[in-house]
């Protein structure tokens, strides 16, 4: 089976001025559907870059990247934005939520872009809204909720066009404790009922703790790797009978 992401001595190089910037040195890696990796790593290692990447966000400088088995390189622009529209959500640490606009209508925005029917996309995006347990609030406004109710529906935004993939950068970044673990509930949950593959970045070990795996970046390159839980989850392995 072709696994969903595959990387191949992928190489970032960023030129500023005279100055080159090598933030990805030749990393592969493989993740596969269904997973739940946390990236970790200092400042300026270049997770946020390998994010950029593997989001379609951003082209390697070198190196092959496929997605589902379509190698991403060769894309044109409009072939990304097809592609993150239909199979990729996006989680950032600063919300991203566009200012006095609803959370319906900051849920709705990936569904208006696929022109669908304003009906189907605010009943898709009410649908999103709760299964974040943001029920009834959809008429707020990003400054009448707290920074995790934000990040819900930042997560809602994400999951309204049913992604097989969701990135999120440092998501629980600007949270307090009790929010953060709300969000990462809700990211477990999407990852281990729906099948939803998360890539994470985050600075914190009980956050990364999470997920089933968990990398190690360091200079553009991968330092360690190790599953931390089995995959896959043994309750989806049959039972052979005696
Ligand atoms: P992290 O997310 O781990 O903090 P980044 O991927 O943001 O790291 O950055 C990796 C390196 O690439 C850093 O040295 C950073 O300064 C550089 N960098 C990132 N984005 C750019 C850019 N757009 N232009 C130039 N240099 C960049
Ligand atoms: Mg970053």
């Amino acid at each position: 089976m072709t696994s969903l992401i595959e990387c191949q001595d992928i190489w970032k190089v960023y030129s500023v001025g005279d100055v080159e910037v090598q933030a990805l040195r030749g990393l592969s890696l493989t993740i596969e559907q269904g997973e739940f990796v946390a990236i970790m790593g200092s400042s300026g290692s270049g997770k946020s870059t390998l994010m950029n990447m593997l989001g379609c966000l951003d082209q390697p400088t070198k190196g092959c990247y496929r997605l589902n088995g379509v190698e991403v390189g060769g894309l044109q622009h409009d072939e990304l934005a097809g592609i993150r529209n239909q199979q990729i959500g996006f989680v950032f640490q600063s919300f991203n939520l566009i200012p006095r606009t609803s959370a319906l209508e900051n849920a709705q925005l990936p569904l208006f872009y696929r022109g669908l029917s304003l009906k189907d996309q605010r009943a898709q995006a009410a649908a999103a809204l709760a299964r974040v347990g943001l029920h009834g609030r959809e008429d707020h406004y990003p400054t009448q909720l707290s920074g995790g109710q934000q990040q819900r529906v930042a997560i809602a935004r994400a999951l309204v066009t049913s992604p097989s993939l969701l990135l999120a950068d440092e998501p629980t970044g600007n949270l307090d404790s009790q929010s953060s673990h709300e969000i990462m509930e809700i990211l477990q949950a999407l990852n281990h009922d729906e099948g939803i593959t998360i890539i994470l970045v985050t600075h914190e070990l009980n956050v990364a703790a999470y997920a089933g795996r968990e990398i190690v970046i360091q200079d553009g390159q991968i330092l360690s790797n190790r599953r931390t839980k089995v995959f896959p989850p043994s309750s989806s392995v049959e039972v052979a009978p005696r």
